[in-house]
Order: structure tokens, then C-alpha cells, then sequence
């Protein structure tokens, strides 16, 4: 039974991260690629020492006897994928960025020292999305693995470099999670982990691990049937804070720009002046905000060029609150989808028709 499952999925893995663009440092343009395409099955990517390095400490977890084995992480997204992986399991999870902060300049508070010492696995993103909560972990979790899941699956040269995170900076774009199909490599780590952790319970975490690699995979198919019913020169994006470049690659849109600088502070006024310039230019029909980032700019730009301005996308703040069934990564995917697909004039039937709620409970601890 557990085969037949692993195996798709390890495949599917392997060809999307031979076919990643990357390395898109010349501007803030993101080109798709066509990754599923043939030669891209013969192409892999170049082996990345530190890549493999974090993939194996990931496998560092070990067997945990005499009380409930502990796991910390960090954006909620991720809280709630390794929530729903323990659900029906002793294990413990704590999340620690609270929701609604900018996770890119969270500095975790003293008191999240105790709780990081405490954990046995710490699952963070990675790829330099959470660099002061991994620092307070080297210094004060020295028992703990520390997990850097986007580390451990994306290779250096799958890495993607923008406007927002330029390869200058050193700092690839993190979002790996807004690509459903990216997210089937963390599953992969994560259910490793938590079995490691309790192996007593594995029956439990595969039967878990199946229900979120389907709706993962469910969601990969429906948001390529959705972005197919937009018309091709429409597949273009324009966000305020720069979340989907791995979500554009895969799924064939084109990131026109992103707006809020490198440093998440307020565009300048000549920025503004060239962004509304592009928008009109590229024939960009609608600009994105978040309500994360609340941005009077964007609204800007959408009135002075014309074009709808939507600001409801998340990237890591879930829907509802901690205990809703909408409050998790499945239904947080659906919805901004569905959000930029009708926004770009297609059909978001497909993704619609998705049922987010896979029936796990979280029990995940959410700062908020
Ligand atoms: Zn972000």
C-alpha cells in the first residue's frame, strides 16, 4: 500500500527539480519553464553538497521513549503540514513566527530559546527565510535537528533569484511552499521525521502522509486545469510582497515584478512611477496585494494604470483562526488560486471543486 504511493511522488519530485529555472538574477523577471518536458527528464541538476548535507540532517531524528516527542516550527503553513502529518499521534507541535508578522525580519522573542531547547526536530523553512530563529536554535537547541525543509529538497541550481531576493544577495527566494508540487518534497521529509521520532505510530503518520500528498498533488492538478483557461498573455503576475516566483515556474506565469523592495520597506516614488509604467506596458490586468502587507502603493499603481487591484492573497498567514477547518495550508493554496486565476479573467472551477479539508486534526500551538 505504501509503495504504490511513495513512489509517484518521488518521481514526479525528481523531474520538477531537474526542470527549475533558477538563477534569474539579470532582473525581476521569472521565466517560466516547461519542466515537464523531455529533455528536462535527462537533464538533473548539478549535485549540491549543501543541499545533501541538509537532506541528510533532516534524517538525524531518532526514536523518542518515555514522553510525547516534540516538534517546533516556524510560518504557520509549515506548522500546519507537520500538524496534520502527527495528527492521531502522541507528538507535540509548536509553531513559533506568529501569524500575520512578516517572517522575513522575525527576530523571535527570548522565551522562544526554552522553547527550541525543548524540541527534538525543528522544522524551518530554509533557505534563509528564518536565519535569526535559526541562529537562536544553533546556540540554544544543541540536542535538536534542526531541519531546513526548502534546504533540503531545492538544489542551488533550482534556485530561484528576483527582484525581491537577488542573487547579490545571496538569499534565494524562499516562498517554496506556494508551489503544491514543491511542498510533496517537504511531506516527504516531514513524515521521515515524525516516524523517526515515534515509530510505533508510523501506520498512522503514512496513512496521514497519503491524505496530504493527495491533496497536495489534487491541488498541483487543478491549478494547472485553472491557469489553462487563462488566456496565455494574461498569465502574468504582479504581487506586493514576492511569494509565488516557484508557484510561476511551475505553473507557467510570468512575475512582471514585485513591489515591495528587498528591504519590505515602501517602494520609492520613482519605483512606483516605473512600476505603473510596466504595468501598462506588459498589459498587466490585475495587481496583487496581501493582507499581510497592506499596501495603499499597489492601490496606487492599479488606479493610475487601470488595472484591478486584489488584495487578498496570504502567503503565510492562514485563513480563519487556529481550530477552523479552513485554517491550513491546503485550504490557504485553494484560496489564493482561485483569487488569481478569476482575477486574471479564467475559470477557478477545478480548484473549486477541491475539498481543503482532508479530515486530520491540528493541534498545532499558533502564536498569534
Ligand atoms: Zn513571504
Amino acid at each position: 500500500m505504501r509503495r504504490r504511493f511513495i513512489a509517484p511522488i518521488a518521481l514526479v519530485l525528481a523531474v520538477s527539480l531537474a526542470g527549475c529555472s533558477g538563477g534569474n538574477s539579470a532582473d525581476n523577471v521569472v521565466q517560466p519553464t516547461d519542466d515537464l518536458s523531455q529533455e528536462n527528464l535527462n537533464d538533473p541538476s548539478t549535485p549540491d553538497p549543501d543541499q545533501e548535507a541538509a537532506a541528510a540532517t533532516c534524517k538525524e531524528a531518532k526514536e523518542v521513549s518515555g514522553r510525547a516527542p516534540r516538534i517546533v516550527t516556524t510560518v504557520a503553513p509549515i506548522t500546519n503540514l507537520v500538524a496534520l502529518m502527527v495528527s492521531g499521534t502522541s507528538i507535540e507541535v509548536d509553531g513559533i513566527v506568529p501569524e500575520g508578522t512578516n517572517s522575513h525580519t522575525f527576530e523571535p522573542p527570548p522565551s522562544a530559546a526554552s522553547v527550541l531547547e525543548r524540541a527534538d526536530v525543528i522544522f524551518v523553512n530554509g533557505l534563509g527565510l528564518e536565519d535569526p530563529t535559526l541562529e537562536l536554535a544553533r546556540a540554544n537547541a544543541k540536542n535538536s535537528v534542526v531541519c531546513e525543509l526548502g534546504t533540503a529538497i531545492l538544489p542551488k541550481g533550482s534556485w530561484i533569484f528576483d527582484f525581491s531576493f537577488p542573487m547579490d544577495g545571496g538569499k534565494p527566494n524562499p516562498h517554496v511552499w506556494t508551489s503544491p508540487f514543491l511542498v510533496l518534497g517537504y511531506l516527504n521529509i516531514i513524515r521521515d521525521a515524525a516516524a523517526a521520532l515515534d515509530p510505533s505510530s508510523m501506520e498512522i503518520i503514512d496513512a496521514n502522509y497519503i491524505k496530504l500528498s493527495r491533496i497536495a498533488m489534487d491541488l498541483d492538478e487543478a491549478v494547472k486545469t485553472a491557469s489553462a483557461t487563462i488566456a496565455p498573455a494574461n498569465r502574468k503576475l504582479l504581487t506586493y510582497h514576492d511569494a509565488y516566483a516557484y508557484f510561476a515556474d511551475r505553473y507557467g506565469y510570468e512575475v512582471v515584478g514585485a513591489i515591495q523592495p528587498q528591504s519590505f520597506e515602501e517602494p520609492s516614488p520613482k519605483e512606483i512611477a516605473n512600476l505603473i509604467d510596466q504595468v501598462k506596458k506588459e498589459g498587466v490586468v490585475a495587481v496583487f496585494g496581501s493582507e499581510v502587507f497592506p499596501s495603499p502603493v499597489l492601490e496606487q499603481i492599479g488606479k493610475e494604470a487601470g488595472v484591478r487591484y486584489v488584495d487578498t492573497l496570504r502567503d503565510d498567514d492562514l485563513l480563519g483562526k487556529p481550530g477552523d477547518p479552513e485554517h491550513s495550508w491546503a485550504a490557504l493554496m485553494r484560496s489564493n488560486y482561485i483569487t488569481m486565476v478569476t482575477a486574471l479573467g479564467g475559470d477557478a472551477a477545478a480548484l473549486k471543486a477541491i475539498k481543503s479539508d482532508i479530515g486530520l486534526v491540528d493541534k498545532a500551538f499558533y502564536p498569534q
